[in-house]
């Protein structure tokens, strides 16, 4: 099943984190060979002899490369514009830095879930440093203590000034599920915030103390008024917009249980089941939109539905 934010190819190099200051490289503080010899040193010898950057926004908006791909070389990046820099890793010879650059009104923008063409490696790099830089907008202050808390180990810690506490990025599991029926129906849902066509699967975050099987239970149960059992995981991919893991799974209605949904009108205003006939039928006329194109709800419902989903390259 092709899962493009958990498919990437690289070393993410994490011996070397606290040791290198990225920051200093990307605002030419320092020699990119200084970072160089430092993941050299740290990395098991490993030969970088180049540095490519990603330039990212808030919540999965990067600014494509003249080709249409998503790294940049360092000459390109105004040091003023840096507002943090993340190290990544390294790939091929090359050390990978994410850029948060300072917002500003250019356009030059695109945004990360709606791609369909760049590599799987760039495309879970550029969602990780959207989780990066959300996590450190939000983690100015210590949890414990209250006093400011600063970046560290190249940007995958924060510490507290005051009681020296080591705070991490944190990811908030939660559960996407395809229902079915007993003729392998599938049970598409419609959150009150999405657009009127836009059309998902069951999902929601675990709560402490839960199993994700119990989420998968309880949410299906909360928002579509189902009772499902034969609950089989499927697959899990990061989507850090801003910090979710979601854990994919599909599930059976109970034999012998209602099979009519029954929405709470507040957070999902309507649920269908569809045929894979009703369902192609429903996408190529406009009546629904399928998930987009980087999503696990999408993989899910494209490996049910058999082969590409009307849309789909
Ligand atoms: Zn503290």
């Amino acid at each position: 099943m092709p899962l493009p934010l958990s498919q990437g190819n690289w070393n993410p190099c994490t011996y070397a984190r606290p040791f290198i200051d990225p920051r200093a490289v990307a605002k030419r503080a320092i020699p990119a060979k200084t970072m160089y010899d430092t993941i050299a040193q740290h990395c098991g010898g490993l030969q970088v002899e180049t540095t490519f950057a990603y330039l990212i926004s808030e919540r999965g908006r990067f600014i494509p490369n003249s080709q249409g791909g998503a790294r940049h070389g360092l000459d390109g990046v105004d040091p003023h514009q840096i507002k943090r820099v993340f190290f990544l890793g390294a790939q091929g010879g090359a050390a990978l830095l994410g850029i948060q650059l300072h917002p500003t009104d250019s356009d030059g923008y695109a945004d990360l879930r709606q791609n369909t063409h760049l590599d799987s490696t760039d495309v879970q790099l550029l969602a990780t440093c959207s989780g990066l830089a959300n996590w450190h907008d939000n983690g100015a202050f210590c949890a414990r203590c209250g006093e400011r808390t600063t970046y560290a180990a190249a940007g995958w810690e924060r510490k507290c000034l005051g009681c020296a506490r080591i705070e991490y990025p944190r990811t908030d599991p939660s559960i996407i599920v395809a229902i079915h029926d007993q003729n392998d129906r599938i049970l598409v849902a419609h959150n009150t915030r999405w657009r009127p066509t836009y059309a998902s699967l069951v999902a929601g975050f675990m709560e402490m103390g839960e199993a994700p099987e119990q989420t998968v239970a309880r949410e299906t149960l909360e928002e579509v008024g189902l009772h499902v059992d034969r609950i089989e995981y499927v697959a899990s991919q990061a989507w850090p917009f801003p910090r979710s893991l979601m854990l994919g799974y599909r599930a059976r209605v109970v034999d012998g249980a209602g099979l009519e949904p029954v929405v709470d009108g507040v957070e999902i205003d309507w649920a269908r089941w569809y045929t894979r006939e009703e369902y192609g039928v429903a996408l190529k006329n406009g009546q629904i939109e399928a998930p987009g194109p980087i999503s696990i709800a999408r993989a899910i419902i494209r490996h049910w539905y058999g082969q590409p989903l009307p849309g789909d390259e």
